[in-house]
């Protein structure tokens, strides 16, 4: 049996308390004094899923100053060509680093968005199978052939902007999308600012970034009960600050993704440390951190189920170490590694 001990977060709230485990399983979760030795002391989470990446371009050289239309837009950007031209064994290899850091840094189930239409996902499958994978397809028009192959491996479909690709195009896939039952995303508003009706006229599950958006664009996402994924580190490279606060303060459901292998470590608390505090300069509380760091991200993929935690669940589990006291602010800071149950 194995004891952790600290401040615990159950459902959307805290306990002092603590939580046993034994082979990976969760025993018991009590408030009040731990009764012997913990393994680990710190704010015990539920592991954070990370709710954006790519995770095949890590060996991709991302020079600071570099635009995003150089490095990662489609179909020519650098990324792609790498993606392209890379031996598979290397992406492979580059892939499961990814999901060991990943793993490392305490995160559970990470929502990929990975290029190279059905080969690209199904590489990542047998690479990393709770990957939650979201394909793109590779044909200039819309193939219903190629999404059902897609769509046959991967959980649904993640495209680039619909500036990218056309609003035609992106309507197609989101109907196959929809009556295959899969989930759809789509990064908007990153570079320049996207026509919010027909974004949301696709239905998609979450959208990413919106750091181009109106304070109206995203009111309209929170009253359509679309999700938006926050990479803070991603847009601060690009020299965009999302505008965090303006989304709290709009009712929207944010969530945290660390983007991509090339420009970020997939280390959710060093993107929940820069998001925290970019929404401080912003008017935002540190401890708001802990809904788009951990619950929101949980809820995309486990279809808003419960986040209570209870005795015979898998100690899905990561504690942060937290010197100085209990708060998100120090939870954040700490460097030493967190402790984490592994996938
Ligand atoms: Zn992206």
């Amino acid at each position: 049996m194995e004891y952790l001990d600290g401040r615990v977060l159950v459902g959307d709230g805290f306990i002092d308390g603590y939580v046993a485990v034994e082979d990976g399983t969760i025993v018991e979760v009590s408030e009040g004094r731990c009764p012997c030795v913990p393994a680990a002391r710190g704010i015990v989470i539920p592991r954070p899923v990370d709710a954006h990446t790519h995770c095949a371009d890590g060996a991709v050289e991302a020079v600071p100053g570099m635009g995003i239309e150089e490095l990662v837009a489609p179909p020519d950007g650098l990324k792609h060509r790498y993606l392209r031209e890379a031996p598979e064994s290397e992406l492979r290899a580059s892939i499961a680093g990814f999901a060991e850091r990943a793993s490392a840094y305490g995160t559970g189930r990470f929502i990929d968005f990975r290029e190279g239409g059905a080969g690209g996902c199904r590489l990542l499958r047998e690479t990393v199978p709770d990957a939650v994978i979201l394909g793109r397809p590779e044909s200039p028009e819309y193939d219903r052939a190629e999404l059902d192959a897609i769509l046959s491996i991967a959980d649904g479909i993640g495209l680039p902007s619909i500036s990218d690709i056309g609003t035609g195009y992106a309507e197609a896939i989101a109907d196959r999308v929809h009556a295959r039952g899969g989930i759809l995303a789509l990064h908007a508003s990153e570079r320049v600012r996207e026509d919010i009706d027909a974004i949301l006229a696709l239905e998609p599950d979450f959208v990413v970034h919106m750091t181009q958006a109106t304070a109206g664009d995203v009111g309209r996402c929170a009253d359509a009960g679309v999700g938006i994924v926050v990479c803070t580190r991603s847009n601060l490279f690009f020299g965009n600050v999302p505008p965090i606060g303006m989304m709290m303060r709009e009712g929207a459901e944010l969530s945290i993704g660390t983007d991509n292998a090339m420009l970020c470590e997939p280390d959710m608390r060093a993107e929940a440390r820069a998001f925290a505090e970019t929404a401080a300069r912003q008017g935002i509380a540190y401890e708001e951190v802990w809904g788009p760091m951990v619950l929101n991200g949980r809820k995309i993929i486990y279809n808003h189920k419960s986040l209570e935690l209870e005795a015979g669940m898998a100690a899905d589990l990561t504690v942060l170490p937290c010197r100085g006291g209990f708060s998100a602010e120090n939870a954040l800071r700490d460097a030493r590694p967190v402790h984490a149950y592994r996938r």
